[in-house]
């Protein structure tokens, strides 16, 4: 038979046709009001997708250069920062920061769970902390945190630091106000909910965050955020531009405006919604076919965590997918490697998807793991939850 190949994987994630013709149509150069018109739309329309009226930059980078802008940019070596960290980018938090000498202090939970608050807001007593790292959903374990409760708590905290949030998964699957709850810089990569290739990364940042980098002494070149929204009010970028990806991006919020009649902040909200509903399908498909929810007590919409029963391997369910139906899921990282598999619903999924994976999932579920599976009983409990509406 025919095997389509699609990906389940939470980045890269499958791309959206009209963006890939946009890119493939973007050839121009970037000092051209060709480009500097595009670069202006595709700036203002990020604004609304990331919920801001404060400044967004986009940077010609993976997700993990803006982390680094974040913390070159805001903090000092020597500066005491809080990393909350619930998996692998969370610990990339810490990693970072350590690179720029900054002295993190870490609150932790164990992989599959989040924080609790208490431990936050204990830790938040530190009148010395500069900045405090988060990530909005941490990927690894596929974990949503509470970022509202949390800025309430970094907002009272009496260093008054700055929050600054790792949203790469976060955005496009999870309801933000980003301006009502202070939230300083928020992160997001193109390979995620925008339906686009790697290569690019956008970060909203406050009045604050933009007073705080006056004096922090971190060293910076590439990503000086200063110089880049200096040059944005021109339509202008620093270096050269990923311009086919800024193409790319452009198109896929036209497509992501054009799910709500060409409100994009009503498109994002369909967005946040579809992922949800795909996610919560996907639970309940994967539990009935004697799957355990390796994050039961906060599930990101971004993706779902699952772990396999006790001497399983969930790189078998992988290969099995992928060798069986093309499609590809991603197996755990680091420990958690054997142990879990997850599956995505952030960007371009819809029910098709959803349910064409949740089938050939009874198939692996039944032939490679021996679960006594019985075809069509996780489908129905997809259904169900779609039938709901
Ligand atoms: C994908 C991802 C990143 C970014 O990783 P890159 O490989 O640099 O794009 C960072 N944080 C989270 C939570 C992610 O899901």
């Amino acid at each position: 038979m025919i095997r389509k190949v699609r990906l389940f994987t939470p980045g890269p994630t499958p791309l959206l046709p009209a963006a890939q013709f946009a890119m493939a149509a973007a050839d121009m150069h970037h000092r051209t009001p060709e480009f500097r018109a595009l670069y202006k739309k595709v700036l203002a329309q990020l604004k609304v997708f990331v919920g801001t009226e404060g400044d967004v930059i986009l940077l010609s980078s993976s997700g993990t250069g803006a982390m680094e802008a974040a913390v070159t940019n805001l903090t000092s070596p020597g500066d005491k920062v809080l990393v909350l960290t619930a998996g692998k980018f969370g610990e990339r938090w810490t990693g970072l920061a350590k690179a720029f000498g900054c002295v993190p202090e870490v609150v932790s939970v164990p992989y599959g769970q989040t924080f609790d608050l208490a431990a936050v807001k204990k830790a938040l007593e530190n009148a010395e902390l500069k900045a405090v790292f988060v990530q909005a959903t941490e990927t690894s374990t596929a974990v949503r945190h509470d970022l509202e409760a949390i800025a309430k708590l970094v907002h009272a905290a009496p260093g008054k630091p700055l929050l600054i949030v790792d949203g790469i998964t976060g955005l496009g699957t999870t309801h933000f106000d980003v301006d009502a709850w202070g939230i300083d810089v928020l992160i997001g990569g193109s390979q995620k909910a925008v339906m686009i290739p790697p290569g690019l990364a956008y970060l909203s940042v406050s009045e604050r965050a933009w007073a705080a980098m006056e004096t922090s002494k971190n060293p910076r070149y590439y990503f000086d955020l200063r110089k880049e929204r200096k040059n944005a009010v021109n339509g202008e970028t620093a270096y050269t531009p990923a311009v086919a990806l800024v193409a790319a991006l452009g198109a896929a919020l036209d497509y992501i405006a054009g799910q709500a009649g060409g409100d994009l902040a009503k498109g994002r909200e369909a967005l946040v919604n579809n992922a949800e509903k795909n996610a919560e399908a996907t639970r309940a498909a994967l539990l009935k076919m004697g799957f355990t929810l390796f994050a039961p007590s906060a599930p990101a919409a971004a993706a779902t965590a699952v772990a396999v029963p006790e001497g399983m391997d969930s790189g078998d369910v992988v290969k099995a997918l992928k060798t069986r139906f093309a499609a590809v899921i991603a197996n755990g990282q680091g420990e958690m490697k054997g142990k879990i598999f997850r599956v995505a619903h952030l960007g371009f999924f819809d029910y098709l998807d959803t349910v064409a994976l949740i089938a050939a999932m009874e198939h692996i579920a039944k032939d490679t793991l021996k679960l006594p599976v019985e075809y069509g009983a996780a489908v129905a409990e997809a259904q169900k939850i779609f039938a709901r509406g």
